[in-house]
């Protein structure tokens, strides 16, 4: 049987803590895909498509990685496409909280399905798309945190929404 993790999140944008997370995981698993979803409790500056297209464009060198969109429940997307396994990264203790509650909800909701945590590297271990929008909007410089693709699309989106704010 070979062994396939699905890794979820909004990504908006993908930065290389994240990139970290899939190319670790790419070495354990024999496939990864990466789900990008909505999340209810976030409001995306980039759209599904957007986000989908910008992570395709950044792991097309991992052979034995792909990128799929899902909305819904993600134990039901991992049985949907015969995954075994939902991969995770772990940053700092305040994650712990929200992702041990989750792993319980999801064994829950389907215990045939593992979670695996990786934690994050610790150059990465402080970032988050959330973090890095509001540096970029303040003119920060993020080549350290973000793939070029990425840094490409948020200075191009922020453009965008400075010019129509006007
Ligand atoms: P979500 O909206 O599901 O939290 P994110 O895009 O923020 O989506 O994160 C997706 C996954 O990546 C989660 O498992 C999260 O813990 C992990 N992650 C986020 N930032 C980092 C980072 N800096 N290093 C390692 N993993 C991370």
């Amino acid at each position: 049987m070979s062994r396939i993790a699905v890794y979820t999140g909004t990504f908006d944008p993908i930065h290389l803590g994240h990139v970290d997370i899939i190319e670790r995981g790419s070495r354990v698993f024999d496939r990864v895909i990466v789900a990008v979803g909505i999340n209810p409790d976030k409001a995306p500056l980039f759209t599904l498509e957007e986000r989908v297209k910008l992570v395709r464009e950044v792991v097309k060198e991992h052979k034995n990685v792909e990128v799929m969109p899902f909305t819904g429940l993600a134990v039901h997307f991992v049985r949907e496409i015969k995954a075994n396994c939902m991969l995770r990264g772990l940053r700092t203790t305040s994650d712990m909280e929200y992702e041990f509650t989750m792993s319980l909800a999801n064994m829950t909701l389907d215990s045939d399905i593992e979670t695996v945590f990786l934690m994050a590297k610790d150059i990465y271990s402080h970032l988050s798309s959330s973090l890095l929008k509001q540096i970029a909007a303040f003119g920060g410089n993020l080549e350290k945190f973000l793939p070029p693709a990425a840094l490409e699309m948020l200075q191009g989106k922020l453009a965008k929404v400075k010019k129509t704010s006007k």
